[in-house]
């Protein structure tokens, strides 16, 4: 091993699948292509010049599509992450991941890694087998982003098509374009590109070993109920009855419920059943008695969380034992 070689961070890439690892029989497919097939050795082969980078350290932790995930792997996952973190010879991590609940792991470790050092997502949106393959250059960028050392104490990012999300902000905008991702509140934190990395913000909000929340096996069951044209209160009632700790309603608008949902959101509030008030709509921030008397429901506002990043903050919450009086201003702050 030559000096320049041992002057290099070590990076690990933690692989758990999904499209960036993915494989159809024709390169022209971009749809109809099994995902999580391709394993992190031959994702590696794609990018020779990861070598100039990074020395790797590389795993596989899972080989799933991603819309498959589970708290049980979010677990195995963060468990790695913060081990590996532990160890003064890894300099940050790289996790290779499907691109459907991206945001959703992306915010719950940004949430839960209790570590300083860069921990960076990436993903494609085309397989790895497809013309013009999006995956090696995300693969690429996102170890140049993690042996980055403006990268630190910055939470979890997501490397993705030349930009630089936060893992709070970021959700996916697209069934099939490349450029799938947006931060719809702030925009993005930065790019990387040729090599460089640069940061316009910073991230504001606390996140890692700013939290109380650690992650567990096992987590609070929270499901999410759409409000709608027509909708009624059938769906919320069973997911009470079925033992629901907490609800996020993906509600109109400005996290609107409509008035068949009400009375069944108070009286799930209540039964001491959590209730987050979140919008279906995709951008903006749901304001706290704005919409919906949340005073008198008894619900929480998830402010500029999407119902799927409000049900993972709601889950450690709750995992954190964290009292009903205290949700409003957890959403408030992380
Ligand atoms: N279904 C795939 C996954 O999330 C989609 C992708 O990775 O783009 O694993």
């Amino acid at each position: 091993m030559n000096s320049l070689h041992t002057s290099l961070p070590q990076i690990a890439v933690l692989a758990t699948g999904g499209t960036i690892a993915g494989e159809a029989g024709d390169a022209a497919k971009t749809s109809g292509y099994k995902a999580g097939v391709v394993g992190v050795e031959k994702l590696l082969d794609a990018v020779p010049s990861l070598s100039q980078i990074a020395r790797i350290h590389a795993e596989q932790v899972a080989s799933i599509d991603s819309k498959d995930m589970t708290p049980a792997l979010w677990a195995t996952l963060c468990t790695r992450v913060n081990a590996l973190l532990g160890q003064d010879d890894i300099d940050g991590v790289v996790i290779t991941h499907g691109t459907d609940t991206l945001e959703e792991t992306a915010y719950l470790l940004h949430l839960t890694v209790k570590s300083d050092k860069p921990v960076v997502l990436t993903a494609a949106m085309r397989p790895s087998t497809a013309l013009s393959a999006d995956g090696p250059l995300n693969l690429l960028n996102a170890v140049t982003v993690a042996a980055h050392k403006g990268s630190w104490k910055q939470g979890v990012l997501v490397a993705f098509n030349n930009q630089i999300h936060s893992g709070r902000d970021i959700t996916k905008t697209s069934t099939y374009a490349v450029d799938a991702f947006r931060s719809p509140e702030g925009g993005a934190l930065g790019w990387v590109q040729d090599g460089q990395v640069e940061y316009q913000r910073a991230v504001v909000r606390p996140h890692t070993l700013n939290t109380p929340f650690r992650i567990a096996a096992e987590l609070p069951v929270v499901e999410i109920v759409a409000s709608y044209a027509g909708a009624s209160r059938v769906a919320i009632d069973a997911l009470v009855a079925a033992g629901a700790q907490g609800l996020v309603i993906a509600g109109t608008g400005n996290g609107s419920i409509h008035s068949t949902m009400q009375q069944a959101v108070a009286d799930a509030a209540k039964q001491g059943v959590a209730v987050v008030r979140s919008s279906r709509v995709g951008s903006g921030h749901v304001m706290r008695n704005g919409a919906a008397p949340d005073d008198a429901l008894g619900s929480i506002t998830a402010g500029s969380l999407n119902p799927y990043k409000a049900r993972v903050l709601l889950m450690l919450a709750l995992a954190a034992g964290i009292a009903p009086k205290d949700l409003q201003s957890v959403f408030d702050n992380y």
